[in-house]
């Protein structure tokens, strides 16, 4: 199977990137909203599509507004977005706010409660997500997401620590999507917004013996020109890439 990043910053778009999106095209499943989402129109060969939102905060949904160029105002039957019940409330609230944008769309929006059934891929196997609290201003979910011999997890926007409750949830996956806002040295200011430090998720897929980890989400002014050096992480971790936008990773 395949994820393709949309986006891989946050914060803001740069010249390099855009903020969290990525998709599953096999199955039309989408993990985040943020600004990448603008490509999504390139990448669909499902008529529906399944919309999973770690959180709120913009540079996670913004793309939500970019979907009528792409579904219409009215596709009820080809789009649904899930979230927990508190950023479901803060989207259709706020984003979808009249003095914010013009027309209501016409989506479903639907209550993430721990595990749902996910699409069947190509090989004719249903999946399921699994997703777990993660620590962040406001609160954000953690998404496992299995179909047989195929897994991932997607953790954004959290604090990196072996110690968390999350590191249980993600053993032993394929592919570990995870952010790492900063390089290492930026303890205080990730403790501070609820983001992580590339050797604390170095040291978090160590422990968590997953088979291969991909970096995102990374600061965008620090990313402005270069990529992060990852050959201290790699010491840690040897199986680490940096997410770049249009990437695609098999697992
Ligand atoms: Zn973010
Ligand atoms: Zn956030």
């Amino acid at each position: 199977m395949q994820v393709v990043c949309l986006g891989t910053t946050g914060f803001h778009p740069s010249a390099r990137r855009q903020t969290a999106a990525f998709v599953l095209p096999e199955v039309g499943v989408v993990l985040d909203a943020g600004t990448g989402l603008f490509r999504l129109a390139d990448y669909l060969t499902t008529p529906r599509v399944d919309i999973f939102l770690s959180h709120a905060h913009l540079d996670h949904v913004s793309g939500l507004t970019y979907l009528v160029e792409t579904f219409g105002v009215d596709a009820y039957d080809r789009v649904t977005i899930h979230g927990e019940p508190d950023k479901i409330e803060a989207v259709t609230t706020h984003l979808f706010a009249p003095h914010l944008f013009p027309v209501a769309p016409g989506y479903r929006f639907e209550s993430l409660h721990g595990a749902c059934e996910l699409p069947a891929n190509t090989e004719g196997d249903v999946g399921t997500m699994k997703v777990f609290p993660l620590e962040h201003p406001g609160g954000a979910i953690g998404m496992r997401l299995e179909w047989p011999g195929h897994s991932m997890a997607y953790v954004t926007d959290t604090t990196a620590s072996t110690s968390a409750a999350y590191v249980d949830q993600i053993r032993g996956v394929d592919l570990l999507v995870h952010e790492a806002t900063f390089p290492a040295g930026h303890d205080d200011l990730a403790k501070l917004t609820g983001h992580s430090c590339l050797d604390q998720v170095a040291e978090v897929a160590r422990a968590a013996e997953v088979k291969r980890l991909l970096v995102t989400h990374v600061d965008p002014l620090l990313t402005k020109d270069y990529d992060f050096d990852l050959t201290d992480a790699r010491k840690v971790f040897a199986n680490i890439e940096l997410a770049r936008d249009l990437d695609v990773v098999e697992f």
